[in-house]
């Protein structure tokens, strides 16, 4: 069976103090062992992150380089976290597709020097409005996918997160049935392409407008193994979230 993922994603914000008051409050909480939970701080704060959270709670980055050292001004390699004691990263996110335009062959390459240095990956896809549109969401995302099939190897250290880029931060959450329905083309394609065990085995996971409301519906759906969360990780809901099989 898939242990249940849920991933907060704080994306660019936040303070010392308010990071703070979040990982206090997930310490006090009570949570759902069968969930594996990461949090994902801007990278100013993941040591200051990494040292107070209890709980098993793990800590990611919300991005990677593809180099090993050097003459990259403004970049963080993969040996530097985890030198830090940081195991995880977000890579692919829509925002850094769309507004930092890494291609899907950045992405790619990123997740193969991330995985094969021991930093598992959070790998995000999803189609825009107007591909959702005119039809062409599998397609799309058919497309991501073979992107970074193409370079790696092993996906054990990999989670997919499916978000649809209309459903992010927009308040507009896909419908149950719109999930599942790319969550079960994701595995299918694995299926095909990839392998049968990593079709059964790799974490699909949703994100796109989760909040405490919508989790528990999307949670029971088969294909749909966690969630990644944006603004709601930064609120007391999360834990509510984390929470959604209990
Ligand atoms: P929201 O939950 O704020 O819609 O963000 C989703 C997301 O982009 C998580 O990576």
């Amino acid at each position: 069976a898939r242990k249940f993922f849920v991933g907060g994603n704080f994306k660019m914000n936040g303070t010392i103090e308010s990071i703070k008051s979040i990982v206090k409050n997930l310490n006090d909480a009570q949570l759902d062992p069968n969930v594996e939970v990461v949090i994902a701080p801007p990278a100013l704060y993941l040591l200051l992150v990494r040292e107070h959270l209890k709980n098993g709670i793990q800590v990611a980055a919300q991005n990677v380089f593809d180099k090993p050292n050097g003459a990259y001004t403004g970049e963080i390699s993969v040996a530097q976290l985890k030198d830090s004691g940081i195991n995880w990263s977000i890579l692919g996110h829509s925002e850094r597709r769309t507004i930092l335009k890494e291609s899907d062959e950045v992405v790619a390459s990123k997740t193969k020097v991330a995985t094969e240095g021991g930093v598992s990956v959070i790998w995000c896809c999803g189609e825009s409005l107007e591909e959702r549109e005119a039809g062409e969401t599998i397609p799309v995302i058919e497309k991501q996918l073979a992107a970074v099939a193409a370079k790696i190897d092993n996906w054990k250290n990999v989670v997919i997160a499916y978000e649809p880029i209309w459903a992010i931060g927009t308040g507009k959450v896909a419908s149950v049935e719109q999930a599942q329905e790319v969550h079960a083309a994701i595995r299918k394609w694995l299926k095909a392409n990839v392998s049968e065990a990593v079709a059964a085995e790799t974490r699909i996971l949703y994100g796109g407008s989760v909040n405490a409301k919508n989790c528990k519906q999307l949670a029971k759906e088969e294909d749909i193994d966690g969630f990644l969360v944006g603004g709601a990780s930064l609120k007391p809901e999360f834990v509510e979230i984390i929470n959604s099989n209990l």
